[in-house]
């Protein structure tokens, strides 16, 4: 059985984005480094409200999904259909953009801890113009599964075995057949998910270390930064000194063009230029172009 080793590591990079929120961004901080089928990786963490106060008001999405996994904090998520979510502390929201949304995402505190991810995934060339769909799902809707030695694992996305049990996360079967699990070992708990050879699977550690990899072979991944996996069955993921906690994510790649302007992710050039001109014209979504008719 080939275990999966970690074969490089990405540095998460302080940047801010939306109108000036302070976040680490690993995936994605290096234009056209992508980990098919996955696009981006942001942590914001702050106990300063001047960090994220700003938020991320009205802007477009065309192509792909974005994953936001709150931690700590509250945000409110409203969109151009009139489509409103709240994001609280342990939830997340699954929002695939498709043919196009515009939306803001704004935190709903003044204070105290703002903690959290987004991931970005791309959607397949046949799936990039679908209609868009939200999936909001609450902190009770995520299994939480004790990991023998200490920890637990929390599933979003994808299926684990423990003691020769399934466990289901809510999100299943998307075409990217995405895993994202939350990881949190006790010193030298381990924790194994099995995955097939070809997927791309990465970890990235924000609290503590977590050891990528077969015993006596194991690589420590210390706290923000993303370690990129080789292809192989297995992923072994061990507590570092002090414990650690990680997200595990990984997915089916589609191995197809990304052509990426900002937050339109499409398989041309062409494609790209028709959802600059669709949102400047009004026309990115199905409401606005009702609106003009
Ligand atoms: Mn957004």
């Amino acid at each position: 059985m080939a275990q999966r080793e970690l074969r490089r590591t990405i540095e998460s990079v302080p940047t801010s984005d939306g109108a000036g929120v302070k976040l680490r961004r690993s995936l994605g901080s290096v234009r056209g480094l992508y980990l098919d089928p996955f696009l981006m990786l942001d942590e914001f963490s702050s106990d300063d409200a001047a960090d994220y106060i700003a938020g991320f008001p009205s802007h477009p999405h065309r192509g792909f999904e974005t994953v936001t996994y709150m931690l700590d904090g509250h945000m409110r998520h409203e969109d151009h259909l009139g489509h409103r979510g709240e994001l609280t502390a342990g939830g997340v929201q699954w929002m695939t953009a498709g043919r196009g949304i515009i939306h803001s995402e704004m935190p709903q505190q003044d204070r105290g801890r703002m903690r959290g991810f987004q991931l970005w995934i791309n959607l397949p060339r046949q799936e990039k113009m679908k209609p868009p769909k939200y999936r909001d799902i609450a902190p009770r809707d995520i299994p939480v599964i004790d990991v023998p030695g200490g920890g637990h694992v929390k599933v979003i996305a994808g299926t684990i075995t423990v003691d020769g049990r399934d466990v289901a996360g809510p999100i299943q079967r998307l075409t990217t057949d995405p895993t994202y699990l939350d990881v949190e070992l006790a010193p030298g708990a381990a924790f194994r998910h099995s995955l097939p050879r070809d997927y791309t699977a990465f970890v990235y550690a924000f609290e503590g270390s977590v050891a990528i990899g077969a015993d006596g072979h194991a690589e420590v991944l210390a706290d923000h930064r993303a370690g990129v996996t080789s292809e192989g069955e297995d992923v072994l993921l061990r507590g570092g000194d002090h414990g650690g906690r990680a997200l595990l994510i990984a997915g089916r790649p589609l191995r197809e063009p990304v052509v990426q302007y900002g937050p339109f992710v499409m398989t041309t050039r062409e494609e790209v230029e028709q959802a600059v001109r669709d949102y400047r014209n009004g026309t990115l979504t199905d409401a606005h172009a009702e609106e003009l008719r």
